[in-house]
């Protein structure tokens, strides 16, 4: 159902406006994760500043040690939701489990499915089975071919707004935390119809790499760009290493839209 040979034309994901899909790029900012309403009030008001539609932040946050942070869960959601209202924005989070997708409907414009749970099928299903875009984010160790499959379990469940994001693949190179695949990029938009987003942050995981790899992914051919904005990253809950702080977001975005809002 998702392969490009039976259906020609990119399947666009409408949010507020924005048509995820249409050739454009469209472009994704907010914290990792949701710590306070006043912390995502202040990303929003920065993400509104720069006629931005889409905001991002983790609720239910998946972390490699159980010692973590772990997200302030449902509370989080109900922050989005208010701020999504407040600004006008449309709010994606990342929900883990089967169980929460009915729940994150109410709360949610877009619900991610992260990279660690592509392949918990059972919540593939459940995200197949509601009427909300589905944001799928590619396995830490999944091929092209996995992914395209994780894609294809949402949408033979009926859901077919999905929008697929490359996020960086486990290799050998320890000098960025993932490697991006950036060729990823062309391949699943010649084999799927999906819009493909680029998560320059999880991918590369340095702040000074995150201008030049959201530039590689517009000039690939990546519907968008997805990146981490915190008020304060150095106090951040989580990837403190990684998030832009406001001053960098600025800078960022007229770096970013010299490259390729001109063309
Ligand atoms: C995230 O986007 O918040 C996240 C945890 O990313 P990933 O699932 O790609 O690691
Ligand atoms: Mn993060």
């Amino acid at each position: 159902l998702v392969s490009r040979k039976k259906k020609p034309e990119n399947t666009i994901v409408e949010l507020k406006g924005e048509r995820i899909g249409d050739g454009k790029p469209h472009l994704v900012f907010g914290p990792c994760a949701v710590e306070s309403y006043e912390q995502v009030a202040t990303v929003a008001d920065a993400v509104r500043g720069k006629g931005l539609k889409l905001l991002r932040g983790g609720a239910f946050k998946p972390r490699t040690s159980p010692y973590d942070f772990q997200g302030l869960g449902l509370e989080g959601l109900k922050i989005l939701k208010r701020i999504g209202d407040e600004f006008d924005l449309a709010v994606i989070s990342e929900i883990v489990s089967p169980a929460d997708i009915e729940v994150a409907v109410d709360y949610l414009d877009v619900i991610q499915i992260g990279a660690r749970n592509m392949q918990n099928f059972e919540l593939l299903k459940a995200a197949g089975a509601v009427n909300k875009p589905i944001l799928l984010k590619r396995g830490i160790s999944a091929t092209i071919e996995e992914f395209i499959n994780a894609a294809e379990y949402i949408m033979a469940q009926g859901n077919g707004q999905i929008i697929l994001c490359e996020r960086g693949i486990r290799t050998y190179e320890r000098a960025t935390r993932n490697t991006l695949d950036i060729s990823a990029v062309p391949i699943l938009k010649q084999e799927t119809h999906l819009p493909v987003l680029v998560d320059v942050t999880h991918s590369t995981g340095r702040r000074d790499l995150l201008l030049p790899a959201a530039k590689a992914a517009l000039a690939i051919g990546a519907d968008g760009v997805m990146a981490e904005v915190h008020p304060d990253p150095a106090v951040a809950l989580s990837d403190n290493a990684q998030q832009m702080d406001l001053k960098q977001f600025d800078e960022f975005m007229n770096e970013l839209r010299s490259f390729a809002f001109a063309r």
